[in-house]
């Protein structure tokens, strides 16, 4: 039995709505300094209506190795992985072009 999708009526092996979901998706990657020096990576802008933000999340944590969790349509993960993410994503069907890698100002070392 399988599920039919809301948006185009198709059963859900047939759909292409989050496929194409992913394509349009403006997706912004930075990091963070949390408490204690901690990097962290968010990654902000995906739909959790188009996209499963749950799989998403549980995929970029094994492929970067770390840990992380998902809230309020944002994923964080441990660590410093943008260049990673941005190579996931793209893999997944993510437009790279619509994958936006934002540096820290803060993290700016001064050249000596
Ligand atoms: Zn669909």
């Amino acid at each position: 039995m399988s599920k039919i999708c809301e948006v185009c009526g198709l059963p859900e092996e047939l759909c292409v709505c989050e496929e194409i979901a992913r394509e349009v998706q403006t997706v912004k990657v930075y990091t963070v300094r949390r408490r204690f020096g901690k990097l962290m990576t968010i990654i902000e802008g995906i739909d959790e209506h188009d996209i499963d933000i749950k799989e998403l999340t549980k995929t970029l944590k094994a492929k970067c190795a770390c840990g992380g969790t998902s809230k309020n349509s944002q994923i964080e993960l441990q660590g410093d992985h943008k260049v990673k993410v941005k190579e996931v994503l793209s893999d997944m069907g993510f437009s790279s072009d619509t994958i936006e890698i934002r540096e820290s100002k803060k993290n700016n070392k001064r050249r000596r």
